[in-house]
């Protein structure tokens, strides 16, 4: 890709969030990804090529240094920074505006920088093997945050009986922003538990809202946006897990295609890249203490019985794990916000000593992972606690990406490539995307949010008693 001989017509419309707008290569396995800004708001074109450089740096060096190493190198592809011709940008945001969803229009593409991190597809499969007769099928899971509180700064008791994201789900429907409530519990899909993990990711099936995505060779076919229609997904799926059979058919065999994708994603989320060669069972992040959530509808006994462990090393670990540094809740961090403002009020200039805006190097990281356990009352402490806090928010925040392309007979694979025990081979990679720094000036509307989202599902509740 040179990025001086860019053409608008190479590239087309992949997908957006809420802070960034994607587009991928037709040939390369390439996407581009262009920060979006409030339409009303053009303040954004007062900075500099330098500070919106900048910026975008600073994203790449937060995935790089302090992301990658806490999530493990083999699913965190970092991206590199460019820059990119302005007329490209601008042809280029003329093209997808017409694939973009009504309901994100309400931010429009950064066309002023020419700033934007390329990053690999990761919507296909990096390794050979890729042919016409067998597309890459992806699948994004946002699976949001998996445990309960632990703080004792919590102050609300249903904080530690009830999930964020399903008390969330009250407060999202009561405000538009959904129309019908997802029955996906996050706290179900990290419990290791696979009945608990089948239920969870049937759930993301039912109601994909912003959490649950598959991709058909690079091209998104199920979403939210498509009403949730599964029987066109399951004929798109079907010649992946059944290629060669008129047998079984109608209801049944409906039944089955998804049972087989279901088990394939929970094979690959529990998958450790290295457990397949000792085959032993190894020691992973038991459940207790995590347990399960009040608002998730599961039958007594699947809570009970079971293995409730999830492997040591495999992507819900990680990103649980990088979550948990999350162990004061917002109730606890605010006050420590408080903390570091007052100090840097009185001591701007330390301001970047303590790296409050990056950069986020080693030292960073450092600083993350040796934060002091108790409160000393430091300044250090404080700020290791913010940092830590906004590590978690990131991986709260993040999407797993699980591709596969079935595998032939006569393919021989290395042995931990494949999921275990599936019946189609497949050849399939798990990364993890969107891990953006999240702003240190975000903490107070974070606070406000949390009591909000508290206070209203707890009305909620109330009044249907
Ligand atoms: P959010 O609102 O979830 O924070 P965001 O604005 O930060 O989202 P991303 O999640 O990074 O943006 O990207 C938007 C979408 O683009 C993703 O959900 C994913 O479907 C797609 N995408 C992003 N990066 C890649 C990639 N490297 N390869 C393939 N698809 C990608
Ligand atoms: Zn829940
Ligand atoms: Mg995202
Ligand atoms: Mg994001």
């Amino acid at each position: 890709m040179e990025l001086d001989k860019m053409d608008e017509n190479d590239w087309k419309y992949h997908g957006e969030g809420n802070k960034s707008l994607v587009v991928s290569h037709s040939q390369h396995s390439r996407v581009l990804r262009l920060l979006k800004y409030p339409a009303e708001n053009a303040e954004y074109a007062h900075q500099t090529t330098e500070q919106a450089f900048r910026h975008i740096q600073n994203i790449v060096d937060f995935n790089k240094n302090v992301m990658r190493p806490l999530l493990g190198e083999k699913y965190v592809h970092h991206g590199e920074a460019v820059k990119l011709p302005l007329d490209f940008v601008r042809q280029l945001s003329l093209k997808v505006q017409q694939e973009r969803p009504e309901s994100r229009c309400d931010k429009v593409m950064d066309t002023f920088s020419g700033c934007a991190v390329c990053l690999p597809n990761l919507t296909h499969i990096s390794s050979c093997h890729i042919t016409e007769h067998r597309p890459s099928l992806c699948i994004e899971i946002k699976p949001k945050c998996g445990f309960l509180p632990f703080s004792r700064h919590v102050s609300k008791e249903v904080k530690r009986k009830v999930c964020r994201f399903c008390m969330h789900q009250h407060f999202k429907l009561a405000n538009g922003k959904w129309k019908r409530m997802s029955r996906y519990c996050p706290l179900d899909l990290f419990s290791g538990n696979k009945q608990r993990m089948y239920i969870a990711i049937k759930h993301l099936l039912e109601e994909p809202q912003n959490n649950f995505r598959i991709f058909k060779n690079g091209q998104l076919i199920y979403s939210c946006k498509d009403d949730g229609d599964l029987n066109e997904l399951i004929q798109q799926l079907k010649p992946y897990f059944f290629p060669s059979n008129g047998l079984i058919n109608g209801h049944q065999s409906s039944k089955a295609v998804l049972n087989e994708l279901i088990q394939v994603i929970t094979g690959a989320l529990l998958s450790s890249w290295d457990s397949g060669r000792t085959g032993e069972p190894r020691k992973g992040l038991p459940s207790e203490g995590r347990a399960h959530c009040e608002a998730s509808l599961l039958h007594r006994d699947m809570l009970r019985n079971g293995n409730h462990c999830l492997p040591k090393d495999c992507v819900l670990s990680k990103i649980l794990q990088a979550q948990m540094l999350d162990s004061l809740d917002i109730e606890g961090i605010y006050p420590l916000y408080k903390r570091v403002e007052q100090y840097l009020e009185e001591f701007p200039k330390e301001r970047s000593r303590l790296q409050i805006d990056g950069p986020y190097n080693e030292n960073f990281l450092e600083k993350v992972k040796n934060c002091p356990t108790e409160d000393d009352g430091s300044i250090e402490y404080a700020v290791g606690k913010v940092h830590q806090y906004r590590v978690a928010m990131t991986a709260k925040d993040c999407s797993v990406m699980i591709t596969l392309a079935p595998c032939r007979e006569e393919d021989r694979l290395e042995p931990d490539m494949e999921i275990p025990l599936s019946k189609p081979r497949f050849t399939y990679s798990v990364s993890i995307l969107d891990l953006d720094p999240k702003p240190y000036e975000n903490i107070p509307h974070q606070s406000k949010l949390d009591s909000k989202i508290v206070n209203y599902y707890l009305r909620s509740v109330q009044s249907k008693h």
